[in-house]
């Protein structure tokens, strides 16, 4: 089974890919999460992409599906993708090295947050950059102030997560991540989630 997880930055990806990963078994592939930890590492993709990261813009296409390539290549579970594919062209991309391999997308599950929401979530959105936990500091905040609960690592704001460039990814997101509900809808495996309620009843839905 292989899963994209489609909404808003902050719609709850990140966070509903945990669960649902756990729940089916499926490897949790986050393009974010991979960007950041090359960044975080100074590999050369870190240092090819960190520019785009912290400007919310979109590493161009090549780089992204030669990145989930590398990653597919030795995956042998069913995957859950989060953040990925984010143009047509990523989209194409990855129907394209399925159908080499006679597998393909089941379903497309699209978090349905309004844009006010996901602006006030992003804003106290805090991060574990040691483990990738992700808290709420209204609605999941950590038992001790800007700890993670998990394993003891220091909460961060993400760069992106900074009103200014919150907005260019939320425009950015328009432009280019909104057409894939169109394609995927035009292949039949598109399925509308309400994304607003609890993780858990998100995750049940
Ligand atoms: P995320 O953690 O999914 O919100 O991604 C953080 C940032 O990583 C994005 O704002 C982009 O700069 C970059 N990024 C992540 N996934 C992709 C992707 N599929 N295509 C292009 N850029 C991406």
């Amino acid at each position: 089974m292989n899963i994209v997880l489609l909404g808003f930055p902050g719609s709850g990806k990140g966070t509903q890919a945990k669960i649902l990963s756990d729940k089916f078994s499926l490897a949790h592939i986050s393009t974010g999460d991979i960007f950041r930890e090359a960044i975080s590492a100074k590999t050369s993709i870190g240092r090819e992409v960190s520019g785009y990261l912290s400007a919310g813009r979109l590493v161009p296409d090549n780089l992204v599906l030669e990145v989930i390539k590398a990653k597919l290549a030795t995956e042998t579970r069913g995957v859950l993708f989060d953040g990925f594919p984010r143009t047509v062209d990523q989209a194409q991309g990855l129907d394209d090295y399925f159908a080499s391999r006679g597998q393909g997308i089941d379903a497309v599950l699209f978090l349905d947050v309004d844009e006010e929401a996901v602006v006030a979530r992003l804003g106290s959105r805090r991060t574990c950059p040691k483990c990738q936990k992700i808290y709420n500091l209204l609605s999941s905040p950590p038992a001790k102030a800007d700890l993670c609960d998990s394993c003891g690592g220091p909460l961060l704001l993400r760069e992106d997560d900074k009103p200014e460039v919150i907005r260019r990814r939320i425009s950015v997101y328009k432009d280019q991540t909104e057409p894939l509900a169109a394609y995927y809808k035009g292949l039949g495996n598109f399925y509308p989630v309400k994304g607003g309620p609890g993780p858990e009843a998100v995750a049940v839905e």
